[in-house]
């Protein structure tokens, strides 16, 4: 489960943490009861079938697998990583041991190199004519652009950096090719009331993201960067870059993509927060020159000259490092409707290792990878049996999920079999524990996504659940107003972009969530074992009925 993605960011002010959202939501949301009639397309027994298989998934043996792949051996199968490479071995040998095929390429392999790159900024700081500024140190930038050869740059100053039909800055200042330097916020007149608004309402020039407005604004008259003078005093300036600078350490400031995508729109422009005295040291000025100039401008109520210009340098390093992974694909071919696929999905990938300690990722989500070998076992034991399925089965164990669901959007950009014939990809992340909401409570998972395309997926579902697993199938997360969005949040979700029906198997969050203590030892196996098994009947319907599920509904 990841932390957040692209289409989660677009929410992010429902953010807190989906630790406390957990804590906050009690509140249960059932599914109006769905009438099901006991008829499908499968007789008694072909079912009876299926138990004799699915009994083969076993508490057991979903221990042995995650005791290895959540070992400290494997240092938390970070995306990329040997000991990643070491999984995707791993979960190869058992597709093999279970006789399912590669299907990737030339070669029929099991992998699928996911070519992804790595993007960050290297060396960067800022030069006046007495100092080295480095970036994290004594600046932040609010937006980057690479320039990766130390250049000298001309600044010039241009008061707020307003461009507007009432006030513009730049009216009379040529900043082609430019470093632009400017005050945060807008004029304010002595009565209290801004200058542009007219009343104390502030424009768009000073609310939260107004450094977008002025970028833009600096941009359109061809400006090279933008630093803008703080409007904190420079000791909180400087507690601002300290956390920045924490934060960065914690989480990286390297971002994880795709090597065939350029680099992406933010890249573009450099938009840098500096202090008061950075500022009056590169335009070689005094604080008592701007504060005269904001005066002026109060009193005249129109923007005033300033013509401050000096010679700076900087850098701003751009660094791309290759991260060679990939997604591991197990296939069974169907017999009668071998066209259509059925895909089962885990992600196996981790956070690895942060500060010496190993995240682990026993539950998120080796609990899911080994719940797909089991499941995937019990069809390889029944195609062996002679009782292929209908319907061709692709396992798939993915990766990059925790960089941002990067190996199932791979896949579904470059599908390995055609998705119009994909029917549905049932998806497993965290399902070896038990969430604060269900501690001394029967049996449970949470689904997530099962109805919002095809009512026939949930039917399926439900159906399965009552006559074999028996669990509490909680809904409380398929609420589109659920604030944590864990819709969006796993693998499941590339596909349902592209209009596959899914259904998401969950556990829910606790303490040990993206913790270094999400370990084995912590795992309920047992529990783990049912939900797999849900999982096992779902896909036997699924790629034995007669007729492929519908896509029938679109809900949010
Ligand atoms: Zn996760």
């Amino acid at each position: 489960m990841a932390y957040r993605t692209k289409d989660w960011v677009i929410k992010k002010k429902f953010y807190l943490s989906s630790f406390i959202q957990q804590k906050l939501s009690m509140k249960k949301i059932y599914f109006p009861f769905v009438l099901l009639l006991a008829t499908t397309s499968m007789g008694l027994g072909q079912k009876g079938a299926a138990s004799k298989f699915a009994n083969s998934i076993t508490a057991n043996d979903l221990k042995k697998h995650l005791t290895f792949l959540a070992s400290d051996s494997l240092k938390g199968r970070d995306t990329g990583s040997p000991e990643q490479k070491v999984a995707a071995q791993y979960i190869a040998k058992h597709f093999d041991a279970c006789g399912l095929k590669g299907i990737v390429g030339d070669t029929k392999s099991h992998f699928q190199s996911v070519a992804l790159v790595k993007r960050g900024w290297g060396t960067y700081y800022l030069k006046s004519a007495n100092k080295t500024y480095q970036y994290l140190e004594d600046f932040i930038a609010s937006s980057n652009a690479p320039i990766n050869n130390e250049e000298s740059v001309e600044l010039v100053f241009a008061g707020y950096g307003i461009s507007d039909a009432k006030y513009d800055d730049f009216a009379n200042a040529n900043v082609q090719n430019k470093v632009v330097v400017v005050l945060e916020g807008e004029p304010k007149l002595d009565d209290g009331t801004f200058l542009l608004s007219g009343s104390t309402e502030l424009s768009k020039w000073s609310k939260t993201d107004a450094w977008k407005e002025k970028m833009a604004a600096a941009k359109a008259k061809g400006a090279k960067a933008l630093l803008m003078i703080t409007k904190y005093s420079d000791e909180d300036f400087l507690n601002i870059v300290k956390q920045r600078q924490a934060m960065m350490k914690r989480y990286g400031s390297a971002r994880m993509g795709f090597a065939e995508d350029g680099e992406p729109a933010s890249a573009s422009f450099a938009v840098i927060n500096i202090s008061n005295a950075m500022a009056f040291d590169l335009l070689q000025t005094s604080a008592q020159t701007l504060e005269t100039y904001k005066k002026n401008v109060t009193q005249s109520k129109s923007p005033v000259a300033l013509p401050l210009t000096a010679k700076a340098a900087m850098r701003i390093e751009r660094t791309t490092v290759p991260v060679e992974t990939a997604n591991v694909l197990g296939f069974l071919e169907g017999t009668d409707k071998k066209a259509e696929i059925v895909v089962v999905t885990a992600h196996y990938d981790h956070v690895g290792v942060n500060e010496g300690k190993i995240y682990n990722g026993a539950d998120d989500d080796g609990s899911g990878t080994v719940s797909v070998l089991e499941v995937a076992q019990a069809f390889g034991k029944a195609a062996k049996a002679g009782k292929k399925p209908r319907r061709s089965i692709l396992f798939m164990t993915v990766t990059g999920e925790e960089k941002g669901l990067l190996g199932s959007e791979f896949y579904t950009r470059h599908p390995v079999l055609p998705l119009e014939n994909t029917i549905c990809d049932l998806n497993i992340d965290m399902v070896g524990r038990t969430d604060d909401a269900h501690q001394g409570k029967p049996d449970y998972v949470y689904v997530i996504g099962s109805d919002k395309l095809s009512s026939e997926l949930h039917a399926i579902m439900e159906e399965n659940n009552k006559q074999y697993t028996q669990l509490d199938l909680d809904y409380r997360y398929n609420d589109p107003n659920d604030p944590n969005r864990f819709y969006y949040r796993s693998d499941h979700y590339n596909f349902a972009k592209n209009k596959i029906p899914v259904a998401f198997f969950f556990n829910g969050v606790h303490d040990d969530y993206h913790q270094p203590t999400d370990d084995v030892e912590k795992i309920q196996f047992d529990k783990m074992e049912k939900r797999a098994k849900l999982v096992f009947y779902m896909a036997w319907e699924l790629a034995n009925r007669d007729k492929r599920i519908a896509v029938d509904s679109n809900k949010p």
